[in-house]
């Protein structure tokens, strides 16, 4: 049997999972203290590391050093160093992007090559696209009618933000949290997944490397319960920012409510992808199959629900039949791998759960490969076709490498069907017709959508749900507003 810990790695990754993990507070890592919860390479379910469930002693350290760093040396620092520190994390990003790949395809499955060209590429992009922001931080001033009043405002960081991140993301959506927030002059408590820590330790070690004072990131490893509820309920904590599954986001959006913490929550998918028949068919069939089984289908904004108007629909079919049976199988530090495993036997049993009796049949793929990859969570890239809009293959995200296909016959059905879910993060649109794309665009509910591509991404373009995908926005100027506060400043003349 083949494992991840058998395929080639750089001395660094297989120094760094020789010993086992601990929370990274006030700008090292403690000894391991608590339960050790396993971190499991998902193509062999082979044991990496271990990392530990941090206590409610260990997050309290965390929030206080946190705490200290906001009080002490970070909001005070000037905006230009700032800026400087938030370069060199980049730079040091870059400079070990092929490490911090490979921590995140061990513990996620993912292609190495791929989480380095995209994951740890974004990851510096957000780094490099906030650092900019410390120097332009305005507030305003206020004409009010008592002109012996001077009025301004002053916009001012939040105190400690927790962040908290999912498995699939790990490196990426950690500097999606943390660059705004730092940049904003906040100081952040990170608790990546429990599946896939070692990205973020390490990230929180080149922090240190670039000149950010101790305390202002600190990483605490365990699951989120109870690491992750003692988090988000310390009274020094006052904003939360969360990217995960709609049903956690639901349970931090109704605590947060309740303690009056800031939060903003980036939910889960169920994309509809669009495919007019004037469309360049090539190019959206291998766009849509690239986005449907990207990651094994456990991205957010996998475009997982394929509707093609139904003159089109044989043709795309096998395009995306076509482009499954190239995909290969196989461990994320496997060269060869353009497609991992699901995330974890559990994940893919609710995926082969949804494709036996949650509607529609399986018009290829849906098995679990066998041989060398036996012991590994795969799950052959799927398509699913016959499915009614009701079915629940339809409407929940199903987070693995399924696509489900149905066919459409005009404009304004397709966008009342794609408009039906609950969900409403992306949504893409091939036509070559602009008036229509233009039409569909503004009429589909989603916070992002993609005419004539899919799955672009940029720190500087705002990103967050509709309806029930998330509040808030990530990224761009909305990505910085929120971990800001406003200060009013009357003074008399
Ligand atoms: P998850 O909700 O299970 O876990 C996310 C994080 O929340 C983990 O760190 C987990 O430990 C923590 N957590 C769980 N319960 C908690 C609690 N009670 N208190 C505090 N923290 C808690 O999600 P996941 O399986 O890791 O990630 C997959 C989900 O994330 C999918 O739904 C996917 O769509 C979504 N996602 C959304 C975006 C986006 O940009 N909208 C991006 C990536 C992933």
């Amino acid at each position: 049997m083949t494992t991840h810990l058998d395929l080639p790695m750089l001395p660094n990754v297989a120094d760094f999972i020789s010993r086992p993990h601990a929370s990274f507070i006030d700008g090292r890592e403690g000894a391991p203290d608590g339960e050790a919860i396993d971190s499991i390479d998902p193509s062999s379910g082979a044991t990496i590391t271990t990392v530990e469930a941090a206590s409610a002693a260990t997050v309290d350290r965390a929030v206080r050093s946190a705490h200290a760093a906001f009080v002490g040396s970070w909001s005070t620092m000037s905006p230009p160093a700032r800026e400087r520190v938030l370069h060199r994390l980049a730079d040091l990003l870059e400079q070990y992007a092929t490490e911090l790949a490979q921590y995140d395809a061990l513990e996620s499955g993912k292609p190495a090559a791929f989480v380095e060209a995209v994951d740890v590429a974004l990851a510096v992009e957000q780094f490099r696209y906030y650092a900019g922001w410390p120097t332009k931080l305005q507030g305003a001033t206020i004409a009010v009618p008592d002109v012996t009043n001077h009025v301004y405002t002053r916009r001012e960081p939040l105190g400690v933000v927790v962040a908290i991140t999912p498995w699939n993301f790990p490196l990426c959506q950690a500097a999606i949290k943390l660059a705004p927030a730092l940049a904003a002059g906040n100081t952040i408590v990170l608790k990546p997944s429990e599946m896939t820590s070692l990205s973020s330790l390490r990230l929180a070690e080149l922090a240190i490397e670039a000149g950010m004072p101790p305390g202002v990131l600190n990483v605490v490893t365990g699951p989120g319960n109870p690491t992750g509820a003692a988090l988000t309920s310390h009274p020094l904590v006052h904003s939360i920012t969360f990217t995960g599954s709609e049903q956690v986001g639901r349970e931090l959006g109704r605590s947060a409510g309740g303690a009056l913490k800031h939060a903003s929550l980036e939910l889960g998918g169920k994309n509809p992808h669009i495919i007019f028949a004037d469309a360049d068919i090539e190019a959206a069939t291998a766009s849509a199959a690239t986005t449907a089984f990207f990651y094994s289908g456990q991205v957010c904004f996998a475009g997982s629900r394929l509707l093609v108007e139904r003159s089109a629909l044989d043709q795309v079919m096998a395009g995306l039949e076509s482009y499954a049976g190239q995909l290969v199988l196989g461990a994320g530090l496997d060269p060869a791998s353009t497609m991992g495993p699901l995330s974890s036997e559990r994940q893919r049993e609710k995926v082969e759960r949804y494709l036996n009796g949650a509607g529609g049949r399986v018009a290829f793929g849906g098995s679990r490969p066998g041989g060398a990859l036996a012991d590994g969570y795969f799950l052959e890239p799927t398509a699913v076709v016959d499915a009614g809009d009701q079915d629940a293959v339809v409407t929940d995200e199903i987070f693995g490498p399924v696509v489900v296909v149905q066919p459409f016959d005009d404009v304004d059905e397709v966008v009342l069907r794609a408009n039906t879910t609950d969900l409403g993060l992306t949504a893409g649109v091939w036509t070559q017709d602009l008036r229509r794309a233009h039409d569909v665009s503004a009429r589909l509910q989603a916070g992002t959508i993609w005419v004539n591509t899919y799955g672009s991404f940029n720190a500087a373009a705002p990103w967050g749900g509709y309806k029930s995908s998330g509040l808030g926005r990530d990224c761009g100027p909305e990505g910085l507003d929120k971990y800001l506060q406003t200060k009013t400043v009357w003074m008399g003349l």
